[in-house]
């Protein structure tokens, strides 16, 4: 099973809404202290490619990005 490329949330894009961590709490959370969001895992199973292509669309601040290597 292949697994997602590494994706992180631009803190400073971020509005703070939740939506990427009810959308995939497996790999997003709640900064300590802060309302922001960050991944604390980005090593997903492929088959959560069209749930983290979705929630980049969906995202308010466009803050959820592919690490480029
Ligand atoms: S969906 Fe985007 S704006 Fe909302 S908390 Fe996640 S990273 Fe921040």
């Amino acid at each position: 099973m292949g697994r997602t490329p590494e994706f992180f949330v631009d803190q400073d894009l971020c509005t703070e809404c939740g939506d990427c961590i009810k959308a995939i709490p497996q790999a997003f959370r709640k900064t300590d202290g802060e309302e922001v969001a960050e991944v604390f895992n980005a090593d997903l199973e492929e088959t959560f490619m069209p749930k983290v292509q979705q929630i980049m669309t969906d995202c308010p601040g466009k803050a959820i990005l592919w690490k480029k290597a």
